[in-house]
């Protein structure tokens, strides 16, 4: 096979939660630009028809499912109507996420659970879900969307809820890779550092200090920057890589 050709997703079914904004839109485009069907699997119908129909226009393919990752019972109708509108779903990008800035204590509960209901919960239902099919099928991939978070403490927002998530998604991910490798299913997460999305707003001066100047290459990233590492993960380009955490934080770790 030649060596770009197995970048290529041409007709596999891509679900990709929160995939509607930020990280996600540019994985979705990133992924429709390789022939994936793109699922847009987010709660916003109407952000996500947007992206759709810049998808769209660019000679892609994406379909809009609404879903709140939060509900086990939306993520099961997720996945039945996925399944009949578009075929079993052959990669899963469980990138829906959310964030407080806040010191440990005073977090009230229902922001620490808000995080865990979306970051871990929601992520294992989309996983335990559709990596069901995946197993049944023997084939499939699942790509984690973490972050550099799981290994780091961030500085100078306080947010402990946000990074202990981050962590467990990080060892899930090894969990289920070393558990459904013999069905022909990979998991491999990616973790970012900074991205310039609403959940980093990296143009803020307070945030300068720590966010910028301490990392190596003085900037944060492009959403669009992760897009080929995502399909990297995707694809049979890492078809001997499960259970990796691949970092892509532009150095920032290193410090
Ligand atoms: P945004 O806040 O810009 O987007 C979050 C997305 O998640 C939206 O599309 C939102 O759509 C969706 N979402 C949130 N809650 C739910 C839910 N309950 N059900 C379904 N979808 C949901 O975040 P980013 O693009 O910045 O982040 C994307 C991922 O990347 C997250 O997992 C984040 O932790 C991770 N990350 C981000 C970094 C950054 O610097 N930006 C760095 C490292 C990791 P809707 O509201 O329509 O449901």
């Amino acid at each position: 096979m030649a060596v770009l050709d197995a970048f290529r997703l041409d007709d596999k079914v891509a679900v990709v939660t929160g995939g509607n904004q930020g990280l996600g839109e540019a994985f979705a485009h990133a992924l429709a630009g390789v022939g994936a069907q793109v699922v847009l699997a987010a709660r916003s119908r109407e952000r996500s028809e947007s992206v759709a129909a810049d998808i769209g226009a660019e000679g892609g393919a994406a379909t809009v499912v609404e879903v709140d990752v939060t509900q086990p019972d939306q993520v099961e109708q997720m996945l039945s109507e996925v399944t009949q509108r578009v075929g079993p779903v052959d990669i899963l990008v469980n990138n829906a996420g959310t964030c407080y800035h806040r010191p440990a204590a005073e977090v009230p509960l229902e922001e620490w659970h808000d995080v865990f209901n979306v970051n871990v919960h929601g992520l294992w239902y989309c996983a335990q879900t559709v990596g069901r099919q995946m197993i049944e099928r023997k084939t499939g991939v699942i790509v984690n969307i973490g972050s550099m978070s799981g290994f780091i403490v961030n500085r100078p927002q306080i947010q402990p809820a946000y990074n202990a998530s981050k962590a467990a998604v990080h060892h899930l991910t090894r969990s289920l890779a070393a558990e459904w490798a013999p069905y022909n299913v990979r998991v491999n997460a990616l973790a970012p550092g900074y991205v310039r999305t609403s959940m980093a707003p990296v143009d803020r001066p307070e945030f300068r200090r720590n966010w910028i100047e301490d990392a190596p290459m003085q900037r944060a990233a492009l959403p669009e920057e992760l897009g080929p590492s995502l399909v990297y993960l995707a694809s049979d380009a890492s078809s001997f890589m499960t259970g990796t955490v691949l970092v892509i934080d532009g150095g920032y770790t290193l410090w």
